[in-house]
């Protein structure tokens, strides 16, 4: 079955009701992929994303209609190695412990075998060594080969980073955080559509704070789809956000959307004189490992465009060690290499100052 061109997220549903009738109503729009996780939704063994999905899609009428992916992680989510947690795919260091939350993760959707496996929140090289080493988490994956198709990896490192993981071999399928004030991976597509690899875009609304904005919304979702080889993954959480993704790709024109045209419009939108960062990801990778053009991304929209949801969305992802622009230590690296002659340093400084201060 081929991929179709939006691909469903199963991290966002409210309860299992919701989740059913949603993935339902995905697969019936035509998206046939769900990226599932044992971390997602989780309450409790019985309660949770994986279990959902099995509800949803163990019926005659779905089965045959979507593919399932499915993964887990020797990290912690973030830059670090993680402790075992069997039951949310954290900390996955060995073969055994693959195998244990591999079939976890088949008992609770109720396959017999995924579509797709991916490598997860694997982010630094240590972390993909940790993976490759004998007995560990590769190994593990290899020996339940008959249960799985392709394998891919999803990753939130630097364009350069990602670009060296792919290098391996290993993965025919890439998700990476991508949306259109956030192109700073945008080498990856690049190397991808060289390659033959699939790009799935993760993050496509930014945390959500770009579909917060009725006109960023349409123009997240379009600039996706105008980029060949880039499939969005949506976390939908109801029918009606089924029902508007489904709608943007029916007015797609036959040649498909204008990626150079949406950048412009969200340029325009932003309207400053002021020279900003345009997210292009060239000044990575910053040695403290920030993310500076993801960053400069919340920063541009909240600080020019006043939108409160911007500076929400960058402070509940400070899980993520690419946002961490509170350890930059003001080394100059990137404005040495921003090709925009920014004065890096002192746009940090303010935007440090405009995000994380508590009043907004
Ligand atoms: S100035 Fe800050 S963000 Fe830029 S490279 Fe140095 S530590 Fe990283
Ligand atoms: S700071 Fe400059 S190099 Fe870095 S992402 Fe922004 S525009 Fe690109």
């Amino acid at each position: 079955m081929e991929l179709s061109r939006i691909l469903i997220g199963a991290m966002r549903f409210k309860d299992r009701p919701a989740a059913v009738a949603t993935v339902r109503a995905a697969i019936d729009a035509g998206f046939n992929y769900i990226d599932c996780s044992p971390c997602y939704c989780y309450r409790s063994e019985e309660e949770n994303s994986e279990r959902w999905v099995g509800e949803a899609i163990n019926h005659p009428d779905y089965r045959d209609r979507v593919m399932v992916s499915a993964k887990c992680s020797p990290g912690n989510g973030g830059w670090e190695l993680g402790e075992f947690s069997k039951a949310k795919g954290f900390g996955v260091r060995t073969a055994d412990q693959l195998r244990q939350v591999f079939d976890q993760s088949r008992n609770r959707i109720g396959v017999d075998r995924f579509d797709y496996y991916h490598l997860w929140t694997t982010h630094t090289k240590e972390q993909l060594d940790e993976t490759l080493k004998p007995g560990g988490w590769y190994e593990g994956l290899r020996s339940v080969k008959d249960k799985w198709g392709r394998l891919g990896i999803t990753t939130h490192a630097d364009g350069g980073t990602i670009i060296s993981f792919l290098e391996s071999g290993k993965f025919e399928i890439v998700t990476i955080p991508f949306n259109v004030v956030n192109t700073t991976r945008r080498e990856v597509v690049d190397y991808c559509n060289k390659k033959g690899i699939v790009v799935i875009a993760m993050n496509p609304f930014a945390g959500g704070f770009l579909a917060t904005h009725e006109r960023l919304r349409d123009l997240s979702l379009r600039y996706l789809l105008s980029l060949e080889g880039v499939h969005p993954l949506i976390g939908f959480s109801s029918v009606s956000e089924v029902d508007y993704a489904a709608k943007i790709l029916d007015e797609m024109p036959a040649g498909g959307y204008n990626a150079d045209e949406i950048l412009d419009e969200v340029n325009d939108l932003i309207n400053t004189d002021e020279p900003r960062c345009t997210a292009c990801g060239y000044c990575q990778p910053c040695p403290e490992g920030i993310n500076v053009g993801a960053c400069l991304s919340y920063y541009n929209i909240y600080k020019y465009m006043h939108m409160a949801e911007a500076k929400e969305a960058f402070n509940k992802k400070q899980w993520e060690d690419g946002l961490r622009l509170d350890r930059c230590k003001y080394c100059g690296t990137c404005k040495l290499r921003c090709p925009n002659h920014l004065d890096v340093v002192a746009i940090i400084k303010d935007a440090r100052r405009m995000m994380y201060e508590k009043k907004s």
